[in-house]
């Protein structure tokens, strides 16, 4: 997919977010982008070094922002040093206000539907399936089986049509929501309202929809300046790697790119980034 300018320069966006600070903004996908992805979804944290950079980052930023599919109870736990992040769970049909989950009212109705899908889920599907139940979002993981991608798959897409959900495909997961108006691009789209600047860091499908939101935003205003960065994988990285400024190797490799951003704000320690 073609970007709206020429070939953004990393040194440039560098400069541009850091003379423009105060209006800038940092948000970041969880899973496969400063986490490692597990066989067990539960035993996930934040790689080396990511919830420090995050701390700084937010105290020389106007944002800073996790945008998952995790419930946000589940983020603010991996967060709870950094309170000053703000975390949007289950595609932004969750967020912490003081410390508390509020969970969008136009989203609350399905639950019981969506208990009920777990449900059949579990017991319709082979057991290699792992079958996530997050409340307003049905995660169905086939890593440890990929052959039954495809079984998953259909059972999903049946589902889907029936009950009237959202699908969402993503890395050995296929995930259920509710038709609410959340996804990963609405959330930044409202969260760069303010903003000059945004960086979008994700690794996966559901990132796309941020890549774009960024994209459409300097389309209509020519101030706005979005910074796409891909964390690269064999399974849907490509994909998104075609259409970011920046990619990075591995989620453990994030800190070390956040470290030439910070380096370049006055009184830090400069360093420069290849590339
Ligand atoms: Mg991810």
């Amino acid at each position: 997919m073609a970007t709206s300018r020429a070939p953004l320069r990393f040194a440039d966006a560098v400069s541009a977010t850091v003379s423009e600070s105060a209006k800038s903004g940092f948000f970041f996908d969880f899973d496969g982008t400063i986490a490692p992805i597990l066989r067990d979804p539960a035993a996930v944290f934040p790689v080396p070094g990511a919830v420090e950079r995050l701390r700084v980052l937010a105290g020389l930023v106007s944002r800073v922002a996790i945008v998952s599919a995790r419930p946000a109870a589940f983020l603010s736990d991996r967060f709870a040093a950094v309170p000053q992040v703000r975390l949007y769970g289950l595609y932004g049909m969750q967020t912490v206000v003081d410390g508390q989950v509020r969970t969008d009212a136009e989203a609350r109705p399905w639950a019981p539907l969506m208990r009920d899908l777990a449900a059949d889920a579990l017991r319709d599907l082979p057991g290699e399936v792992l079958v996530e139940d997050k409340a307003l979002l049905v995660a169905l993981h086939y890593r440890t089986a990929p052959a039954l991608r495809g079984a998953v798959e259909r059972w999903a897409s049946t589902k889907a049509a029936e009950l009237g959900l959202r699908e969402q495909y993503g890395r050995m997961v296929v995930e259920l929501r509710p038709p609410v108006e959340h996804d990963k691009g609405t959330v930044v789209e409202r969260e760069a309202e303010t903003l000059t600047r945004a960086w979008y860091f994700g690794d996966d499908l559901s990132d796309g929809r941020a890549f774009d939101v960024l994209r459409d935003r300097e389309l209509r205003d020519p101030a706005f300046l979005g910074v796409r960065v891909a964390v690269a994988n064999g399974e849907t990285g490509d994909e998104l790697a075609r259409r970011a400024d920046f990619t990075v190797s591995a989620p453990e490799d994030t800190p070390d790119l956040l470290d030439h951003v910070i380096g370049a704000f006055p009184g830090r320690s400069a360093r420069s980034y290849p590339g």
